[in-house]
């Protein structure tokens, strides 16, 4: 029987606002009142759960698979980054058990987009809609989002890999003898 660890993964973002009439937030398109400053579609939900994905299987973050400077990446829609740390923790024989976000923001507000970006992220992840979480404050108007200068998100995602590094093998074996 495979033995799984429970992973928790952070990851964290902001994306400066700019002119503009819309936002991309969790894989939504929402229309806004300005844009966002970005490299790829600055989706900061995604953008902080990819992160959060690859801290629970440790393996570097989102710069390190999709470098800003490499042109194939600009305009990029976030979910291909999503997906493909999704796929990595599968390669890894991992489960995605839950994706729990906050964004951080002024403006726009999430409440009616709610149900469409947890159907969209559960879409992009391939998990049931009941393992996707997306929360939104304000910072009561202090700070950089508190002056509208811009948004952001947290994540925390929950993952479980199979024990089967060579370290735990070993470990294993030593409390055995
Ligand atoms: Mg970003």
């Amino acid at each position: 029987m495979t033995t799984y660890l429970t992973r928790l993964g952070t990851g964290f973002d902001v994306h400066a606002f700019t002119e503009g009439d819309h936002v991309w937030l969790g894989g939504i398109r929402i229309p806004a009142d300005r844009g966002v400053l970005a490299h790829s579609d600055g989706d900061v939900a995604l953008h902080a759960l990819t992160d959060a994905l690859l801290g629970a299987i440790a393996d570097g973050d989102i710069g390190t698979h999709f470098p800003p400077s490499d042109e194939q990446w600009r305009g990029a829609s976030s979910d291909r980054f999503l997906a493909h740390a999704c796929d990595l923790v599968r390669a890894r024989g991992g489960k995605i058990d839950h994706l729990d976000i906050t964004v951080l923001a002024e403006a726009p507000r999430i409440g009616a987009h709610r149900e469409a970006i947890r159907a969209r992220i559960a879409e992009i992840a391939n998990v049931p809609l009941t393992s996707v979480s997306i929360k939104a404050t304000t910072t009561e108007k202090l700070g950089f989002v508190g002056r509208a200068e811009g948004l952001a998100a947290q994540a925390a995602a929950t993952v479980r890999l199979p024990e089967i590094d060579l370290a735990t093998a070993d470990e294993t074996a030593e409390r055995r003898s």
